[in-house]
């Protein structure tokens, strides 16, 4: 493979800087992105800063919703650049009623949180001392909306 040194322009302060050995093939537009993510200007700071925050959102998410469902984790993926910039302040997914994931900025950090929510319902018709639990038949039929 070869290489060549060239020039990028940083999208955030507008300053030239050296790119050294990149593949010749390298188009101007990469330059400028590689230029841009290493300067050292307070746009180009915030943006890995940014890209930071996805990424530990990407591993807590990975951690925490995904086997529980792979369809919430996806969308909180999706909506973890808007959550990193503040443009959203709070992202929560109701699965199915009983499982919410939730995405939020808290303290400079992405927080990622799984609940699972148990609903105990009674009518009061419950036969006397019976857990519910114990005939969820007949408790289910005696407990639905
Ligand atoms: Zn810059």
């Amino acid at each position: 493979m070869n290489f060549k040194d060239g020039y990028g322009t940083c999208k955030w302060c507008g300053q030239t800087r050296t790119v050294m050995r990149v593949p010749v093939e390298t188009t101007q537009e990469e330059m400028d992105k590689i230029a841009s993510s290493e300067c050292n200007c307070e746009g180009a700071e915030k943006e890995r800063e940014v890209e930071y925050l996805i990424s530990t959102a990407g591993a807590s998410i990975r951690k925490i919703v995904q086997k529980r469902s792979p369809d919430a984790a996806r969308i909180l993926q999706a909506g973890a650049e808007a959550v990193a910039r503040k443009y959203v302040k709070k992202i929560t997914v109701n699965v199915d009623g009983m499982l919410t994931a939730s995405m939020y900025l808290s303290s400079g950090k992405i927080i990622v949180e799984s609940r699972k929510t148990e609903v105990y319902q009674s009518d009061g018709e419950l036969e006397d001392g019976m857990p519910a639990d114990e005939d969820p038949g007949e408790t289910n039929a005696e407990a639905e909306n």
